[in-house]
């Protein structure tokens, strides 16, 4: 059996392990080393590959030690500087692993910064998509280098993707995204529901991780833009009626909220 294992890190990050049956694991964004280290000795499993989705330091922090104990490859954004001598991943490109046996698929989805990229496999089942602070489960990234049009555009990649996905993200920010989500849908029982439900999980101090893209695509307002409900709970805000507007627009409210 293979294992998904998102492992708590720093303040709210979530570091992701991969392993096949055979404990062969790799992690994405290790923004630390030490969780990594200690899931490895009490799982016996055995790390292979490093993977980072963009350059910030709560998801490449780790990466020095864990060459340097583990001496394994590391792949990262091609217009981002990574440490470890990251291989350089493109837009397109294919990333085939050995152990775990897997094909990612490379998606350049600029926006949160400007060479993010996103991992994406159907080799599992369901299929996994790491999306580091792009797309989160019910929210998305701050634009911190990119601008609105880019970051829609990127999502809009993402959102095309199986519905069945299982995304990975980057942060434990769920439960604020879904209070945010219901001041735009007020009134959306899908998005009440899983807030109630997140709500729930994080009492008991529970992941709420991973999602799927076809709850995303119900309840999270960043993939919503084309939906009445959410069109008209913007349209005060926004200058212009055109999609990048209203997202902006979106994405400007969010960080004031
Ligand atoms: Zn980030
Ligand atoms: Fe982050």
């Amino acid at each position: 059996m293979s294992e998904l294992v998102p492992l708590p890190a720093l303040r709210d990050n979530y570091i992701w392990t991969y392993c096949d049956d055979q404990g062969r694991c790799l992690v994405v964004d290790p923004g630390q080393a030490q969780p990594v280290r200690d899931y490895l000795e009490r799982s016996g499993h055995r790390l292979t590959a490093i993977l980072a989705t963009h350059h910030h330091p709560d998801h490449v922090g780790g990466i020095p030690e864990l060459v340097r104990d583990y001496e394994v490859p590391v792949y990262g954004p091609a217009r981002e500087s990574i440490p470890g001598n990251a291989r350089a991943l493109g837009d397109g490109e294919t990333l085939q692993l050995d152990a775990p046996a897997l094909s990612f698929r490379v998606l350049h989805i600029p926006g949160h910064t400007l060479g993010h990229i996103a991992l994406y496999t159907e080799d599992a089942d369901p299929p996994l998509l790491f999306c580091g602070d792009t797309l989160f489960a019910a929210g998305c990234g701050k634009l911190f280098e990119g601008t609105a049009e880019q970051m829609l555009n990127s999502l809009d990649r993402l959102a095309d993707l199986k519905p069945e996905t299982r995304v990975c993200c980057g942060h434990e920010y769920t439960l604020n995204n879904l209070r945010f989500a219901l001041a735009v849908t007020p009134d959306d029982d899908g998005v009440q529901q899983r807030y109630n439900q997140v709500e729930k999980l994080r009492e008991d101090n529970q992941v709420t991780l991973p999602s799927t893209l076809a709850e995303e695509r119900r309840t999270n307002p960043f993939l919503r833009v084309d939906d009445e409900t959410v069109r008209a709970a913007l349209r005060e805000r926004a200058h212009g009626d055109d999609r990048s507007a209203l997202f902006g627009a979106l994405r400007q409210w969010k960080d004031q909220f």
